[in-house]
């Protein structure tokens, strides 16, 4: 059996399609995952390209394995393998890189590969035009299990690159989705959350009345579910059926992450958005109407081309002004072979970096005032284990996304799982603290 471990950069959905590898190498019976701080005959690395410090980030671990481990096979896939593939080839220890397309035939490659050469598996994108169905039963190291139900984009913003790298949306088949709902309920993840790259695209490629806040509602009735939470959702997609059925489910999480991108109506027309600032601003009135109590989670580009400092202050008064509970600011970067390249980049990094600086500034305000209201509550939680500095840490998420310490576990903290009541005590650093009621 050859021994492989995993490293994966970027998003949950890479996180997603890392456990589909795994899966589909066990599966073979020729492959055995240890982990990743171990020596292992394969190293996988499921890259993400978003942004030019992503790539940056990929071509250092790919050295730093290659250093430690010289007679290790690195295997490179995700957005960069499928973006820049030669580039890749050039960097030492590579010896097999695998595109979005043949994922599917990723153990055969790997045995065809050897050390010193490099092999490519990578199909031009139009071919990656199926839902590689993988029944991944089993998380690495979550208590959350994540299905993907989506795959693609048929947008074409311009500062992206992911409808080449992931090819076109692509949805799943909704039995195979609550199949494998069942089967991880049954494995014991209390929540499940929902992950695609456009999941308000899902069923527009199936046929029949295939839409998300159905599948939702599907997946709402299964038995043994605790929670289920929706990852990013793009605004044009957001329905008042959708809000509805979060405001009337307590199953599920009151979690939104949309998102913005920019608060400048020609900043968002150069992006491609498909949304206006009144838009969004008429979205978030929808939801706050129909929820008393949410997370709003956001994804903001610094200095997008055109963005002068009116326009991010655009942005930045759209944040103040709105319940936003966290931001997740990036700081613009040319992705080669996306729309946007011909734009050019021409704010200075020093304007990009103090804008991307206001901004997590604002988002640290925004959650720490939202966390503050949790003191004295008492909320639901996940609870998940990990160590921190030789430590068990035992903490875990509200619905809304607030992470809660709990300091009272005792001898019995590592057995402590599923859905916990908490008193919160206390504002923590990135959460809040709290004692464990009894159950
Ligand atoms: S919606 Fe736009 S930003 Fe999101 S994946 Fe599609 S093209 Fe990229």
């Amino acid at each position: 059996m050859k021994r492989v471990a995993f490293c994966t950069f970027g998003c949950r959905l890479n996180q997603y399609d890392t456990e589909t590898i795994r899966t589909l190498l066990e599966d073979e019976g020729e492959f055995r995952t240890v982990p990743f701080k171990d020596e292992a005959d394969v190293y996988v690395v499921n890259t993400c390209s978003v942004t030019a410090r992503a790539d940056a980030s990929a071509r250092k671990m790919i050295r730093r394995i290659h250093s430690e481990r010289p007679d290790s096979r690195i295997v490179v896939t995700g957005c960069y393998a499928q973006r820049a593939p030669e580039e890749l080839a050039q960097l030492p220890g590579v010896s097999l890189i695998v595109g979005a397309a043949d994922r599917g035939q990723i153990a055969a490659q790997i045995q065809a590969s050897r050390i010193g050469a490099v092999r490519m598996a990578v199909s031009p994108i139009e071919q990656a035009n199926k839902f590689l169905e993988v029944p991944v039963t089993e998380m690495m190291e979550r208590s959350r299990a994540f299905v993907k139900v989506q795959e693609g984009c048929n947008e074409q913003c311009s500062f992206c690159i992911v409808p080449q790298t992931r090819g076109v949306s692509r949805s799943r088949d909704p039995a195979l989705v609550l199949e494998q709902v069942a089967q991880l309920l049954k494995a014991g993840y209390p929540e499940i959350v929902l992950t695609g790259v456009h999941v308000g695209d899902y069923g527009l490629d199936l046929t029949g009345r295939r839409e998300l806040t159905a599948l939702i509602v599907a997946i709402l009735e299964q038995p043994g579910l605790a929670r289920l939470r929706l990852s990013s959702i793009e605004p044009s997609t957001i329905t008042d059926e959708l809000i509805e059925v979060m405001a009337g489910e307590s199953k599920f999480a009151r979690h939104f992450h949309i998102p913005f991108q920019s608060g400048n109506n020609a900043v968002l027309k150069k992006m491609r958005r498909r949304y206006t600032v009144e838009a969004f601003d008429r979205l978030v009135e929808r939801i706050g109407r129909k929820l008393d109590e949410f997370a709003l989670g956001t994804d903001v580009i610094c200095g997008f081309p055109g963005e002068d400092d009116a326009a991010f202050q655009d942005t930045f008064d759209c944040l103040s002004r709105w319940p936003i509970t966290y931001i997740h600011p990036f700081t613009y970067s040319v992705r080669p072979g996306s729309e946007a390249e011909r734009l050019g980049d021409p704010i200075s990094g020093e304007v990009k970096k103090r804008r991307t600086r206001a901004l997590k500034r604002l988002s640290k305000e925004r959650s720490d005032a939202f966390h503050e209201q949790y003191v004295e509550r008492t909320v639901e939680v996940l609870t998940e284990v990990s160590e921190r500095r030789g430590e068990t840490v035992v903490s875990g998420l509200t619905d809304t996304y607030v992470r809660v310490y709990i300091d009272n576990c005792g001898e019995n903290a590592r057995e402590l799982t599923g859905l916990r009541r908490v008193r919160v005590t206390a504002k923590a650093a990135d959460g809040v603290v709290g004692a464990l009621l009894p159950a």
